[in-house]
């Protein structure tokens, strides 16, 4: 049966706090684990986040296999490929929440608030820059604030998908929620609930 999308929220919320406390159960990583979703897999969730090596989502969490279907681009930035794929997992698997997560220190959003530029990395810049416009009235880091609104600005635009995704999140059977990823601590910030 698919899991609702507050219980959902409410384990991912939990394997975190296990994770930020060094209290990881590890759990689905073992031999039964890995044979009861050879079959047909339901997860509960959808992340996308950013291919940053120190940002793993099931580690984060405290999830198995099976348990997470994740979708890593630098900058955790929306394409149609992207959207498709949480299309799928949505309508197909049965995943009732999406979370979209940035973290601290960024190098897909420090190299678009410094306007870097080289080979095909304009395709993630150009996602990123209304970030960098909507934050630049409000005190504090500027990188910083771009990553919390990047996440805000792609989880909106997920709420806003159709045909697939809006009318889920309307009638509140799909939650998509922007989060902040803190590397020294390990917690997650929902941005938005
Ligand atoms: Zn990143």
């Amino acid at each position: 049966m698919a899991t609702s999308c507050i219980d959902a929220y409410r384990i991912l919320r939990k394997g975190n706090e296990a994770f930020v406390a060094g209290q990881s159960t590890h759990p689905n990583a073992d031999i039964s684990a890995r044979q009861k979703v050879v079959d047909g897999q339901h997860p509960f969730a959808v992340i996308l986040c950013c291919s940053d090596s120190r940002v793993i989502p099931e580690l984060i969490f405290d999830t198995g296999i099976g348990d997470l279907f994740v979708i890593r681009v630098a900058g955790n930035v929306l394409d149609d490929a992207v959207i498709a794929s949480i299309e799928y997992a949505v309508a197909n698997l049965g995943s009732s929440l999406v979370v979209v997560l940035g973290h601290e220190k960024c190098g897909a959003v420090t190299a678009a608030v410094n306007k870097v530029e080289g080979g095909h990395l304009i395709a993630l810049t150009d996602k990123i820059n209304p970030a960098i416009d909507m934050v630049q009235p409000q005190a504090g880091d500027l990188v910083d604030n771009v990553i919390r609104q990047n996440a805000v600005n792609m989880a909106e635009q997920l709420q806003k998908s159709a045909p697939v995704l809006r009318p889920k999140y309307e009638d509140q059977t799909l939650k998509i929620l922007p989060a902040y990823y803190e590397l020294t601590t390990g917690k997650v910030a929902f941005l938005k609930d």
